[in-house]
């Protein structure tokens, strides 16, 4: 059956199954990408964990991928087949109120909706969509094409590598700043690398051992920080002596749980920054002190996907090599050991893992 692909859909909680479906067929304008590879991440985990909101079970995923141009539609030059491609990632309208006031990446049609707004709207069905799957299509004016040099590991990361960015340039960031990053993931480590771009020396604190190892052998850590609670990493932090003991500079939450965004608080110096970068579960909250908040002067600012400017500055980034974003891989799977993949992710074993359609 020639006409036929495999794509990887999540049926459920956890449950994930190889299906044949359709290859996609073009229309005028449009383009067929053969996958080559589809990276897991914490968001694909959590999407097959526990679904997302405004999907229907089965939904396809997975985002981050690259491809090569295997046919073209009518009216698109058969030039670009054979060529190296990811999609682009900005999705805004650049026309509602925040595109025009500078603040694409809150573009009113990109708005996650919350659950009372999800129970009055049509649920999205994904069948068709995401590229855990061996054929892509997509429309040739919302495609990245890549140069020869470019390797697919590193190239499929760059939408990850552009939200970390836009998330990063939320806080000032001087030389000779110390840069405390709550943990070692492939995001947090992406913070510790961008932070250290930009002339900060970097901590990163998990409680995983082998992902801070990881974050120090990828540079994006000076020193790692072994601590479960924060009364220890307080006092490991003491032992570093940072500011004179005053502290990091700038704290940055890269996990997206409501304990470590207090701890992101209590662990910045004085009238310093925090990154409240990680999304936590919808309804949940956390307790600042104000005290703490108003005499030390603590800045607190959030983050939210990204602007064409952040796509811009994180392929520049891999394309210079300045971040290589294939150093995460911890292996590759075919996709039909696609749960052997999104389960290591989610158990935290190695980082991130690419699967091969
Ligand atoms: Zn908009």
């Amino acid at each position: 059956m020639p006409n036929m692909m495999k794509a990887a859909l999540c049926y459920g909680p956890m449950d994930v199954r190889i299906v044949e479906q359709p290859k996609p067929l073009l229309g005028e304008g449009e383009v067929l990408a053969r996958v080559k590879l589809c990276m897991t991440s914490g968001t694909t985990v959590k999407q097959y964990a526990r679904g997302y909101p405004g999907w229907t079970y089965p939904f396809g995923w997975g985002y981050e991928w690259a491809g090569i141009i295997e046919e073209v539609g009518q009216g698109v030059s058969t030039s670009l087949i054979g060529k190296k491609v990811i999609p682009s990632y900005y999705r805004g309208d650049c026309k509602c109120w925040f595109c025009k006031h500078g603040q694409p990446n809150l573009c009113a049609n990109m708005r996650l909706p919350r659950a009372e707004e999800l129970k009055i709207q049509k649920p999205r069905n994904l069948e068709g969509e995401g590229a855990f799957r061996e054929y892509v299509k997509l429309r040739a004016d919302r495609i990245q094409i890549l140069p020869e040099s470019l390797s697919l590991e590193d190239a499929a990361s760059v939408p990850t590598v552009a939200v970390v960015v836009h998330g990063n340039y939320n806080v000032d960031i001087n030389p000779n700043d110390t840069v405390l990053i709550i943990g070692a993931g492939g995001i947090g480590q992406l913070h510790g690398l961008i932070s250290k771009l930009r002339g900060a020396q970097t901590i990163i604190i998990d409680r995983n051992q082998e992902r801070l190892d990881s974050a120090k052998k990828n540079g994006a850590a000076d020193w790692i920080l072994n601590a479960g609670t924060t009364e220890e990493a307080k006092s490991k932090l003491k032992e570093l002596n940072i500011n004179e003991g005053w502290g990091p500079d700038v704290v940055i939450e890269a996990i997206g749980q409501p304990s470590t965004w207090e701890e992101a608080i209590e662990l910045v110096r004085r009238g310093g920054q925090v990154l409240e970068y990680g999304g936590c579960k919808e309804g949940t909250t956390i307790t600042v002190d104000t005290y703490r908040l108003h005499y030390d002067e603590i800045k607190i600012v959030s983050s939210t996907t990204l602007s064409p400017i952040d796509v811009t500055i994180g392929y520049d980034l891999v394309l210079k090599g300045l971040i290589r974003p294939s150093i995460f891989i911890s292996g590759y799977y075919p996709l039909e050991d696609i749960k052997t993949a999104l389960d290591n992710t989610m158990n935290q074993k190695g980082l991130r893992y690419a699967v091969v359609p």
